[in-house]
């Protein structure tokens, strides 16, 4: 008997290997147990191509209209993809325009599995990273200061108010400055991004900064998450998790020492760095999802990792290959769970667990991909193809 979803899910389709893992997820693994409502996106980029990349607002905005999605890896065009595909022009990245129209915050959350050992002792449970990905250093101007003179500050008020301006530095030679904003209505965003999300994974909240100092910019991103989270007070106190400010070197020394389990909510130069340095900690891109959550609760989930290129290019000319579609299945389950509890629909958000357990069990048996089996403890006799993955826990469902 197939179990019902309930109200419908946005599924958005992608490129190269994952388009081929994404199919055999869904007709092994999914279709033969569930009956979804499934509201069918081709991101793939000779569509997005086709319709001028229309595709990808209408599924954003369907995701704001039903509240999940689930998506597949994309090709972001550069100018070799543009010659490869014949593309009209190298459009912009899927997931930069459906983050800018749910205005939402990624976190990366790693899958973890007893025999992949991560290369950090203590960490037994999921570290998950929440970046603020708007301005700081990334939407910064820069002047190379060719000698001596004065640098200044200058904000000139739009309702024609007094000018303020402050000294940055009086150069007595050459030298470089930087200018960098960030917005209050974006880092409240973020902060109501990761609150929900804290609650929603039951998981404590880190921010980190260097309010010390920074004592305006710094400390500006900590009254905000102060004054979020002290609005949610109750809400902590009823899922059992707390709200944690500390310095960021602190915060990165404590990680170190942690078990895991926390929300590591962080400024957007932190988290591009943290995330690689938690990821690589973990063992595989192959083993990380990623969830993007809107400051109104709406969520699209999807593998952290790209298209895997070079394994597409060995499909194409018809030799095995053995790619981890663990990230995919883990998209897929976090999306169909989410949508079964917002539905309380309980057996849908059973079956979503039940597969999630089936394939860590599998990997600690000893069946993996070729990714996970150059890492695992004991390293396995053999290595799974990627078909034979799917097919070994298709089997145990
Ligand atoms: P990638 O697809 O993440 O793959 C980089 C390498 O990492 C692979 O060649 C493979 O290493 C390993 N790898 C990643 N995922 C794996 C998996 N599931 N199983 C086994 N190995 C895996 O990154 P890329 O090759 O740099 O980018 C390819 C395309 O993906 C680009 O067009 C880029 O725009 C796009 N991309 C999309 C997203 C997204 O949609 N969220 C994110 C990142 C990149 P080996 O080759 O050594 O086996
Ligand atoms: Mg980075």
């Amino acid at each position: 008997m197939a179990i019902t979803v309930k109200n419908p899910i946005v599924e958005m389709d992608g490129d190269e290997m994952t388009r081929i893992i994404w199919k055999m997820i869904k007709d092994k693994l999914l279709f033969p147990h569930l009956t979804m409502d499934l509201k069918y996106f081709d991101l793939g980029v000779k569509h997005r191509d086709e319709t001028d990349d229309a595709v990808t607002t209408e599924a954003a905005k369907a995701v704001i209209e039903h509240g999940v999605g689930v998506k597949c890896a994309t090709i972001t065009p550069n100018a070799a993809r543009v010659k490869e595909y014949n593309l009209k022009q190298a459009w912009k990245s899927p997931n930069g325009t459906i983050r800018s129209i749910l205005d939402g915050t990624v976190f990366r959350k790693p899958i973890i599995v007893q025999n992949i050992p991560p290369a950090v002792r203590s960490w037994k449970k999921p570290i998950s990273i929440g970046r603020h990905a708007y301005g700081d250093i990334y939407k910064s101007v820069e002047y190379k200061v060719p000698g001596a003179g004065t640098a200044e500050l200058v904000f000139t008020p739009s309702d024609g108010g007094a000018k303020k301006s402050l000294v940055v530095h009086e150069f007595k030679g050459p030298g470089v400055i930087m200018g960098m904003h960030n917005t209050e209505k974006s880092i409240r965003s973020f902060a109501k991004a990761c609150i929900n999300y804290s609650l929603g994974e039951k998981c404590d909240l880190w921010f980190g900064a260097k309010d010390t100092i920074s004592k305006t910019y710094h400390a500006f991103f900590k009254e905000v998450f102060d004054q979020e989270a002290g609005a949610r007070k109750a809400d902590f106190e009823k899922q059992g998790v707390q709200y944690r400010y500390m310095l960021i070197d602190d915060a990165v020394a404590q990680i170190m020492k942690a078990e895991g389990g926390m929300l590591w909510a962080c400024m957007n130069y932190d988290g591009d760095v943290m995330s690689d340095m938690v990821a690589s900690g973990f063992g595989s891109l192959g083993l990380m999802t990623s969830v993007l959550v809107s400051p109104e609760g709406k969520y699209v989930y999807e593998a952290a990792h790209g298209t895997v290129m070079r394994h597409y290019y060995e499909h194409l000319k018809g030799n095995p290959t053995s790619t981890n579609s663990v990230a995919s299945i883990f998209a897929w389950t976090g999306a169909i769970a989410r949508r079964g509890e917002l539905d309380g629909t309980p057996e849908v958000v059973k079956f979503s667990r039940k597969l999630e357990e089936i394939v860590i069990a599998t990997i600690e048996k000893g069946v993996m991909t070729k990714d996970l089996a150059a890492i695992a403890e004991p390293r396995p006799g053999k290595y799974a193809l990627t078909e034979e993955f799917i097919d070994t826990v298709a089997k145990q469902l």
